[in-house]
């Protein structure tokens, strides 16, 4: 039966949902509070849109009720994201399996899906902020005291609290809420990850290779590596964000929360890195050790290791004491930094948390609370690891509401 469907939210998931829905020839509105829709898929991977990732292992998704995943992320579902990429004409181009668009701009994803949506008939209502919905007579009305827009259906698809400037400020969770479903603590996700003041400052600016283990209470829970950025507050880059969301959470509990930097990741022990350091100094009897370090590592993180633990550096590798070379190769092994806190939600790529899954019905993504609500991408708590996985969600879950909505 044909419906008039209603979507708070002009992003990923809200457009995907609304050009799913007009295969079936519902009335779709979308509402969306910017004077345009899709206004952060702009800035996603640094402008170039790291869309969806061949490995799609459910390991890269995440959730407070991580058991229900599988049910949710199914491979069918994932064949129907690349199905849909087809029918809006994006041509990818993949690199080591990261998908980007052809064009390598976010905007070629942009106008794709927006000049798909109009293709397809969809309404779109933009400068319109909802702040209240109800239902009276099985029809919901959003901003009842203004506007009083009705529809049979509502998605809400209003995304999280990160990025707050383009658009998700988190109001989406508030509705939610007006009918019943309690939330998952939100916390920033994708984040940069400060350090204790007392630790090294100087070291801004590194970029490095390296292998980080997370540490709650002493215990290591997970492990990435990649390229880390060390910046004034604290560390950053790609396997730092990847590691932040669990921290996120470990902190708000109290817990002591470090990270370990293994500066040579292919080495696992110190004495590893100390015998290694010996062949190299054997190899080039004549190098100081600083000329033996800085063919292997960037010039600053030396100096900054110098500095910090006062070695001498001209001196060479074999005329040092047992514990210069301990110092030494502790800190390239090994070194611990305290973790104090994330950047906020401005710089939060992604949160943590939101409308729980157990208040959804998995098949349908139709709220437990209330008959023909759906919530789909980031306002639902999912989140994924960096590499396209964040919105392959939204688009996954978009369709899957657009073909479930009105099929009863
Ligand atoms: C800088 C940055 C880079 C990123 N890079 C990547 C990447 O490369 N790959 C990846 O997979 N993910 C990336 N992400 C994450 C990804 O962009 C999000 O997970 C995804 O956009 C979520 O889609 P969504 O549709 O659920 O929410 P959003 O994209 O946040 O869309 C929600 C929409 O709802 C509107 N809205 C909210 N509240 C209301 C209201 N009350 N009334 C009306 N409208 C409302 C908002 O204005 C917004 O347009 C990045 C995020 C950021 C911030």
């Amino acid at each position: 039966m044909k419906k008039k469907v209603l979507i708070i939210g002009g992003g990923v998931a809200g457009l995907t949902a609304a050009i799913t829905l007009r295969k079936n020839n519902h009335e779709v509105w979308i509402l969306e509070r910017n004077d345009r829709p899709l206004k952060k898929l702009l800035l996603t991977g640094n402008g170039k849109c790291n869309y969806w990732n061949q490995d799609q292992a459910i390991t890269h998704y995440h959730s407070t009720t991580e058991e229900l995943l599988p049910e949710l992320i199914t491979s069918t579902r994932q064949q129907a994201v690349l199905d849909f990429f087809d029918s809006i004409g994006i041509i990818p181009r993949i690199k080591n399996g990261y998908y980007y668009p052809f064009s390598n701009q976010a905007s070629s994803m942009v106008e794709s899906l927006y000049l798909s949506a109009i293709d397809q008939g969809v309404n779109m209502l933009t400068n319109l902020f909802v702040e209240d919905v109800i239902v009276q007579d099985n029809q919901f009305i959003v901003n009842p005291m203004k506007e009083k827009i009705t529809g049979d259906s509502l998605i809400v698809a209003t995304g999280s609290m990160a990025y707050p400037k383009t658009g998700s400020d988190g109001m989406g969770y508030k509705i939610a809420k007006s009918f019943g479903h309690h939330i998952v603590p939100v916390m920033p996700a994708l984040v940069q990850l400060k350090m204790k003041e007392s630790d090294l400052k100087d070291w801004k600016g590194i970029r490095c290779e390296a292998r980080l283990e997370s540490l709650v209470n002493g215990k290591v829970i997970q492990e990435e590596s990649g390229e880390l950025q060390l910046t004034e507050y604290g560390i950053s880059g790609i396997c730092t964000l990847n590691i932040s969301s669990k921290l996120a959470r470990s902190l708000a509990t109290g817990d002591k929360v470090e990270v370990a930097i293994h500066f040579l990741p292919w080495l696992s022990t110190k004495q590893e890195v100390e015998t290694y350091l010996e062949n190299r100094a054997c190899l080039f009897p004549n190098r100081t050790l600083e000329e033996l370090l800085e063919t292997i590592l960037p010039y600053k993180l030396v100096h900054v290791l110098f500095n910090h633990y006062k070695v001498d550096f001209k001196k060479k590798w074999h005329t040092l004491t047992q514990q210069e070379k301990d110092t030494v190769s502790g800190f390239l092994f090994c070194h611990v930094v305290e973790i104090v806190g994330t950047n906020s939600f401005d710089q939060s790529q992604v949160c943590s948390g939101g409308v729980p899954l157990t208040e959804v019905h998995l098949e349908t993504l139709e709220s437990k609370y209330q008959k023909n609500l759906y919530f789909v991408g980031e306002v639902l708590d999912v989140n994924g690891d960096c590499g396209g996985y964040n919105l392959g969600f939204a688009f996954l879950s978009g369709i899957l509401v657009g073909k479930k909505v009105g099929n009863d």
